[in-house]
């Protein structure tokens, strides 16, 4: 796609601190990690997000986050890995090339991920499970 950013890091036509690469994927470190060794896992072709991937590619792409998660964990010593994949503005997507966020962990780091849960009825629970289920089916 034109004027994809993470298109061009992917086909190779902007540098990037490259980490692992094959026919389908690149794993680069992110610009502006999150902790040290921050990774993100980059199909090369264009999806927007998990919605609009091929579903092969999307499973490529978690086992090729599980690897570097493995990676990380034995290069950098650390203790845990955060798995982290937006979709859409208001997910906090920046990049509307799907990607997968690996970053990796220590005990008392000062990284923040965190969101605030909401309270919901019983009633308003089994309204929403009927919703979603019936388009599940
Ligand atoms: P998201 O907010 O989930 O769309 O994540 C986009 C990520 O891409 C952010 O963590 C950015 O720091 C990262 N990013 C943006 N441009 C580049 C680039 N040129 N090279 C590496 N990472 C980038
Ligand atoms: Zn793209």
């Amino acid at each position: 796609m034109d004027n994809c950013i993470f298109c061009k890091i992917a086909e190779g036509e902007i540098p990037s601190n490259t980490i692992y690469e094959d026919e389908d994927f690149r794993v680069i470190l992110d610009i502006s990690p999150a902790n040290i060794g921050h990774c993100l896992v980059i199909p090369k072709k264009h999806f927007k997000d998990i919605t609009e991937i091929d579903s092969e590619i999307l499973s490529k792409g978690i086992k090729i986050a599980q690897k570097t998660a493995k990676a990380q964990k034995k290069a950098l010593n650390a203790d845990g890995v955060n798995i982290l994949q937006n979709n859409g503005e208001s997910a906090g997507q920046t990049v509307n090339h799907f990607h997968i966020h690996v970053i990796p962990r220590f005990k008392g780091d000062d990284v923040v991920i965190e969101f605030n849960s909401k309270e919901h009825s019983n009633e308003e629970f089994a309204e929403i499970k009927e919703k979603i289920a019936k388009e599940l089916q």
